[in-house]
């Protein structure tokens, strides 16, 4: 049974490790994370943006595949299913559909409106114990066609959001999603440790978890980030796989064209990067 996010966070934040969200975009992505989680006894947490969500044929779909693999694969370690960046008619529709999660992410409207926003869907979430992810100061890079330049959040506006009873905080620390420049100067700690000083308890989510070094990763854990997000890390990976597979003409031989054998090895590959970033987030046997 899908879970909500809060328990397993608060664990999290209380052991100074982070859980994982991958994102998912078809049934190999689900699952190879699910697998992961359960062979290495971690929980976990789905993201899903709205995109992915209109490839998968709507929420519904997502909610009846996810629901259906955890009976059958035998998931017993905790998963959250989550509205990445969602808007505030998708996290309605999230909410509605059956995930256990959502994000609203409100960080493009003025400061008053976030905050309305995100108190309306405090109430509706609380209703029905789904956890809820808020987000202060813009995450840089692109995400399903919306760029932005990596703002550093005002921690003042943070706790204001916190406040309102949110689950977890996303802030804007100079992360940006996607691939990262070769001038990027790198996580504002001093940010985060001003934001962790302001929210508490509050567990805090990091974005773009993609080619942020492992020590910045460690450092930002120790800050209190309870939650890292990956996804463009397991599409590169599918994706090399996936070529490596077709370059070698694997395919042209015998029934190497049979789908389950062509996607087998980018499967593997996402294996291998959640279980790797599972590691380094700490959150091995903490289900
Ligand atoms: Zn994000």
């Amino acid at each position: 049974m899908l879970v909500s996010a809060k328990e397993m966070l608060t664990k999290a934040k209380e052991g100074h490790y982070a859980v994982g969200q991958f994102n998912i975009n078809n049934l190999e992505w689900t699952k190879a994370i699910l697998l992961t989680a359960q062979e290495l006894n971690s929980p976990v947490i789905l993201g899903v943006s709205e995109g992915a969500g209109k490839y998968m044929c709507g929420y519904k779909t997502v909610v009846g595949m996810v629901n259906g693999m955890l009976e059958s694969l035998n998931i017993t370690v905790p998963v959250a299913l989550h509205l990445d960046h969602g808007s505030y008619e998708g996290a309605l529709a999230c909410i509605d559909a059956g995930f256990s999660s959502v994000m609203f992410d409100g960080s493009h409207y003025p400061i008053e409106e976030n905050i309305a926003k995100t108190k309306e869907l405090v109430r509706l979430t609380g209703e029905k114990g789904i956890s809820l992810e808020a987000e202060v100061g813009a995450i840089g890079g692109e995400e399903d066609g919306v760029v932005g330049a990596g703002e550093c959040a005002d921690p003042d506006e943070c706790k204001m959001i916190a406040d309102l009873g949110v689950t977890m905080l996303a802030a804007g620390i100079g992360n940006i999603h996607g691939k990262y420049p070769e001038n990027w100067p790198g996580l504002s700690f001093e940010t985060l440790d001003a934001v962790q000083k302001k929210t508490g308890k509050m567990p805090l989510v990091l974005h773009g978890g993609t080619g942020i070094p492992a020590d910045m990763i460690k450092k930002a854990i120790s800050l209190g980030v309870s939650k890292i997000n990956v996804n463009t890390e397991c599409q590169l990976a599918f994706a090399e796989a996936t070529r490596k597979y077709i370059e070698a003409g694997k395919d042209l031989v015998g029934k190497g064209y049979d789908p389950r054998k062509l996607l087998a090895p980018g499967f593997e590959a996402i294996k291998v990067t959640v279980k790797e970033k599972m590691e380094l987030f700490g959150s091995v046997n903490k289900a």
